[in-house]
């Protein structure tokens, strides 16, 4: 064992010894509330040893360095994944403790000269143990950029005033006039910090150069992120071109209804169908959901193994049968519902997979159930969008809905296909719209609710169909 090694074994050591109290239940609140405090400058000094250490192993891992990285080194793919495998932390607490090292060490210059660190300020205050690494990495997110740009002498004094900010040291009065009674002044917790340092920030940045587009494009991204209560989170950061390209196909779908693509207006007044269930954040939901489906059927993406980038779901015939249990979407851990499966089945089509006891394939049956693009056309034509009442989605965002399921021996012909939206095929079960076809006409019956011994009567939001159905109307006058 190293002296290094040694010496941190007899601290933890000492420290399992140190901090054995009894039960922190039999405490006064001001004794927890000291220890809480107390506790933390503790885990402060470790904090700082953890960043040093991140910051060392990521510049024995810097790219230049070729095959000679420690990461590539050690067999990991990035000095993330080394730290990762080393300390058994989650991806995002190894690159918190990279950037916080990076940043807090000190660097040699050219001719081999020592260098400050690039947060000079906060590396001093990180060693002292009085500056938490939350704290620290606030700090160093907010102003690496700026830093870039700024004039140095600024930029110095943009740190020191945040250092002293959230240490409640020294630094210039922050103008709030409180203190802590100890001649300090009050120290700030992190998220606070944050706010004072995107202001230094915006402060440091106006006599930078105009938007830097190049920093943008580094930091654009998307992120599936792991599933949380049956939902996946996404995150990211766009362009502010695609975000505005997104806006407008968002708006567009979200915008009030036209009054143009129902039936008739006097079957818009019938129904009242203005009442929208669903929140903007969830209409947003569906409007991704449709561009998605949209886009893979565009046939403009790269095929997957010849196919097109539909969603490939498996489920157990029998749980499909009995309608319980849960299929699964590959790329995605999180199991689905039948619900979402029965969906997926209807507009992306099956293929029997039959396994015998052992895992072995032994039934493979057709693939072709999905609707061809001529039939697509011609039910377009036919329906004109979402059929039903009130719903203003395009026919080119729609669904294509098996009226009889191809599980029932529902056949894959316009006869049996429906245009719906993704919100209205994905509720199709439960919200009690009924669509039924008529000699190949679709039908549409409101729920009960919206329509007490409502009847069924023909649907489309074809203005063709819709001319035509006006014009067969009996006469009033005759
Ligand atoms: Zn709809």
């Amino acid at each position: 064992m190293t002296a290094v090694a040694q010496a941190l074994e007899q601290v933890r050591s000492s420290l399992l010894d140190g901090l054995r109290f009894d039960d922190p239940a039999r405490w006064s609140d001001d004794e927890l509330l000291a220890a809480t405090a107390s506790i933390e400058a503790v885990g402060r000094v470790i904090d700082a040893h953890r960043a040093a250490c991140a910051g060392e192993v990521a510049e024995r891992s810097r790219v230049e360095l070729g095959g000679e990285r420690l990461s590539a080194r050690r067999g990991c793919r990035s000095v993330s994944e080394l730290i990762e495998r080393v300390t058994q932390v989650s991806g995002a607490e190894a690159r918190r403790r990279i950037t916080l090292g990076a940043a807090t060490r000190g660097r040699v210059g050219l001719t081999g000269e020592p260098l400050e660190a690039e947060f000079p300020g906060v590396a001093t205050a990180l060693a002292d143990g009085v500056l938490g690494a939350d704290a620290a990495t606030t700090i160093v997110r907010e102003l690496d950029r700026p830093r870039r740009i700024a004039d140095p002498v600024t930029f110095a004094a943009a740190e020191r005033e945040l250092v002293a900010a959230a240490t409640g040291t020294g630094g210039g009065d922050d103008g709030s006039g409180v203190g802590d009674g100890s001649g300090g002044r009050v120290r700030r917790a992190a998220d606070e910090l944050r706010v004072q340092a995107q202001a230094w920030a915006a402060f440091l940045d106006q006599d930078g150069p105009e938007p830097d587009d190049d920093h943008a494009m580094l930091r654009r991204g998307v992120r599936l992120g792991r599933a949380r209560d049956g939902l996946i989170p996404i995150r990211g950061d766009l362009m502010p071109e695609v975000a505005a390209g997104l806006t407008r196909l968002f708006d567009a779908h979200l915008s009030p209804r036209s009054s143009t693509g129902f039936v008739t207006d006097e079957e818009a007044a019938h129904f009242d169908v203005s009442g929208e269930q669903r929140t903007t954040d969830q209409q947003r939901h569906d409007v991704l959901a449709a561009i998605i489906e949209t886009a893979a059927r565009s046939g403009a993406h790269p095929s997957l193994g010849g196919a097109p980038p539909t969603v490939l779901v498996s489920v157990r015939a029998s749980d499909l049968a009995a309608g319980r249990g849960a299929g699964h979407a590959d790329g995605v851990e999180t199991p689905i519902s039948l619900r979402a499966v029965r969906q997926l089945m209807c507009t992306g089509g099956t293929q029997r997979v039959g396994f015998d006891d052992r895992g072995r394939i032994i039934e493979l049956g057709s693939p072709e159930r999905c609707f061809t693009p001529q039939q697509r056309r011609a039910i377009t034509v036919r329906d004109g969008g979402c059929l039903i009442p009130g719903c203003s989605v395009p026919a080119s965002w729609c669904e294509i809905h098996h009226v009889i399921p191809d599980i029932d021996g529902g056949p894959t012909h316009p006869d049996n296909g429906v245009l719906v939206c993704w919100f209205h095929h994905r509720t199709i079960e439960t919200s009690g719209w009924g669509i039924r076809m008529q000699h190949g006409v679709p039908q549409i019956r409101p729920p009960v609710w919206l329509d007490p011994g409502g009847g069924w009567r023909d649907a489309t939001k074809s203005p063709t169909r819709i001319a035509d159905q006006l014009e067969r109307r009996p006469d009033p006058a005759a």
